[in-house]
């Protein structure tokens, strides 16, 4: 027994699934997982988990893991070696290089994968390849969250802790559902609501699950987000509510900004939003009358045409209020993924370097080409949006991406089809073959967080250690290694032995991550970036100065953006997100026994209004038309949705059930990232229960 006993092996990682970053041991025996243990000192969950972080890892040992490189011929695609993938990689992408030029190729990055990853594909792009045509998945979720931040306060990230969120007397939650997609984070508003008195606004076109505990629930129109938040600052001030100390000393702008909230009156926010005077009076009120306020906002505010300005008001309101730089106050606009953050941060976007610099900063480029002996190139890349367009005008010649089922998750995912055919040459790397995969000419294997080490950062701005646990399956690798050997299949000489040595490089390089090391974060340790040199690390922003170069906020004047409408006979409004037991598309929760046994399929939520006007059964099949494609998925009818308001899941195994296959192209107009939430589709009955 005690052999036995030793053989058992117990590896501190981190969920690879959502952004709360929850940290654990995982117990196991060769490859058999036997369970998952949180501990006391995790800083993000202690000793919570979910059900996805419990229960989700099976997918590691699937037997459709990709194990061996496949290249395509013809239709097919055949096993092939490391060494045939790597040289056929490098002859193409150098080919169409000289041919079309650097810009001819786009890089997409993995918010799944490691901060060291995204940090050496984006030199890959950078140094080797010559071209800022890298970005990744944050596109389609939270960017306009991080520019209208960036422009208020000087920052992109959360600007406190979850401990701030569990501290504050007043949670406000604007088109999020964290009791499903930030789990943990939930539990913490559930327990400080339950037991701390704290207060909570939940404002959702759904009366999801923090819903029904909160003080007060708000159901807007679709997409008005920005008149009611402007319409409530504009009654803050109306009643002389404003921290006026704080205006005066930390922040800039506010006659202009003052007088850009005339219009929204009460009359013009009732009229336009559905929310009533009262409504209105009643959050201003909550919010003068606690000492702070947090407010946590997900897809709900940023997959919109105006979602920049929608996050730029929620920003400006917290401003209003004195609401940044103190415990339990600030703005938290959720991520979603595991390392959406970090891929941000560490540099996997057209405009900026690692650490936010701007990739036109001369000081800042010069600092890398120094260190990488390169020139590299000075103006913003191509984004997400931008290269699908690109390769459907031919501008676009070949792609790499990695970690990322885009033909799944982008908006009007037929169109996407259409250009991926396009493509000269396309690279996929990825743990299974996606949906993303059959557009690709070289497939590569790649390992999933237990067969590597490295970093994530949560949505916190906490960059936390995982270790390996296993050996990766086959013949598939680490997605740093892989880079590294594309790079000198292409005549560089990269050594990298371990991942710690690219976080000395990154923090070498970024002032934003100076004094971040594997050393400090040994184990259970933690660093919340920005992190000084000798260690410091910065879980509450602004406590002194935002992030200008005088030290002052500011506010910004914005406007409200009337949403993409698609026209008369689609009279539905189609409303689409996540679900506790999947994660996003479920690419890997599908590939996990015990959630799909709980969750086989997506389903469409339909208002008892709406089913009964139209005849509509639970369980019953409908099809879904919108102007850009179709779906098939089952009925429930649920109180959840009012009117004519619909809520598609977004987890999917078949073609025909892919919300994409309804979302068009338009998008947030500063940002780029698809307004997912305007929706308008018709519905049919297609066999009844
Ligand atoms: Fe993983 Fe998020 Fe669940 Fe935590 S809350 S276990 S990070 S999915």
């Amino acid at each position: 027994a005690a052999m036995r006993k030793s053989r058992i092996k117990r590896t501190k990682t981190v969920c690879t699934y959502c952004g709360v970053g929850c940290s654990f041991e995982i117990w196991t025996k060769d490859r058999h997982i036997l369970k998952v243990e949180p501990q006391e000192h995790a800083p993000a969950n202690g000793i919570s988990t979910c059900v996805k972080g419990k229960w989700g890892w099976d997918f590691v040992n699937s037997e459709e893991r990709l194990t061996k490189p496949l290249i395509r011929h013809g239709d097919e695609f055949t096993e092939a070696t490391w060494e045939e993938a790597l040289q056929l990689i490098a002859s193409k992408l150098t080919e169409i290089k000289e041919e079309h030029g650097s810009d001819s190729i786009g890089y997409i990055a993995s918010s799944k994968c490691s901060n060291e990853e995204n940090f050496l594909f984006q030199k890959l792009a950078r140094a080797v390849m010559g071209t800022n045509n890298v970005d990744n998945c944050s596109r389609y979720c939270q960017s306009p969250a991080t520019a209208g931040l960036l422009r208020t306060v000087g920052m992109g990230g959360d600007s406190g802790t979850i401990r701030d969120i569990e501290a504050s007397d007043l949670v406000i939650t604007i088109g999020a559902n964290p009791a499903e997609s930030h789990p943990v984070l939930a539990t913490r508003v559930k327990r400080a609501h339950k037991l701390h008195g704290q207060k909570l606004i939940v404002v959702d076109l759904r009366e999801n699950e923090l819903a029904e505990r909160a003080d007060l629930f708000v159901h807007p129109k679709p997409s008005t987000d920005l008149i009611w938040i402007s319409a409530v600052t504009k009654y803050i001030f109306d009643q002389g509510w404003e921290d006026k100390e704080f205006l005066n000393t930390r922040v800039n702008g506010l006659d202009q900004f003052k007088k850009s909230l005339e219009k929204f009156t009460l009359e013009y926010a009732v009229e336009t939003t559905g929310v009533s005077r009262d409504e209105i009076i009643k959050m201003a009120t909550m919010i003068h009358e606690v000492n702070s306020v947090c407010i946590l906002w997900a897809m709900g505010i940023t997959q919109h045409s105006g979602a920049t300005d929608a996050s730029t008001a929620i920003s400006n309101l917290l401003l209003v209020t004195g609401n940044y730089g103190r415990p339990g106050t600030g703005a938290y606009p959720l991520r979603g993924h595991n390392n959406v953050q970090g891929a941000c941060d560490f540099g996997t976007m057209p405009a900026w370097l690692p650490g936010y610099e701007p990739i036109q900063d001369d000081q800042a480029r010069a600092r890398y080409e120094a260190a990488w002996g390169v020139t590299l190139p000075s103006e913003p890349g191509m984004n997400n949006h931008q290269m699908v367009e690109g390769i459907d005008k031919g501008k676009l010649k070949a792609l790499y991406l990695f970690g990322e089922d885009m033909a799944v998750v982008d908006s009007n995912i037929n169109f996407v089809d259409s250009s991926f055919e396009k493509l000269d040459f396309f690279v996929v790397q990825d743990v299974f073959f996606s949906k993303t995969a059959q557009f690709a000419d070289v497939v590569l294997p790649a390992a999933p967080s237990l067969e590597k080490d490295g970093t994530f950062v949560n949505t916190e701005r906490r960059i936390q250690r995982f270790y390996q646990v296993f050996e990766p399956m086959g013949e598939s690798k680490p997605d740093w290694q892989i880079f590294q050997e594309v790079a000198n299949a292409l005549g560089e000489d990269w050594h990298y032995e371990h991942p710690s040595e690219i976080m000395a490089e990154a923090a070498s390089l970024a002032p934003l991550f100076a004094g971040v090391s594997y050393e400090r974060l040994e184990g259970f340790n933690s660093q919340v970036w920005p992190v000084t040199k000798d260690g410091t690390d910065s879980p509450l922003l602004y406590t002194e100065k935002f992030a200008f170069p005088d030290g002052k906020a500011r506010l910004i004047p914005v406007d409200w953006t009337k949403p993409f409408i698609t026209g008369e006979e689609y009279d539905l409004h189609l409303n689409n997100g996540r679900l506790l037991e999947h994660f996003h598309e479920g690419n890997l929760t599908y590939r996990s026994e015990g959630l799909t046994h709980k969750v086989p399929d997506p389903w469409l939520e339909i208002s008892l209004e709406e089913a009964k006007k139209r005849g509509i059964e639970d369980g019953a099949l409908v099809r879904l038309t919108s102007p850009y494609g179709q779906v098939k998925v089952r009925a429930i009818v649920t109180d959840r949705v009012t009117g004519n308001e619909l809520y598609l899941t977004m987890n999917t195994r078949e073609d025909d059930e892919m919300v994409n296959r309804l979302t068009s192209s338009h998008h947030d107009y500063i940002t780029h990232t698809p307004s997912y939430k305007e929706m308008s589709v018709k519905m049919e009955i297609l066999e009844d229960k």
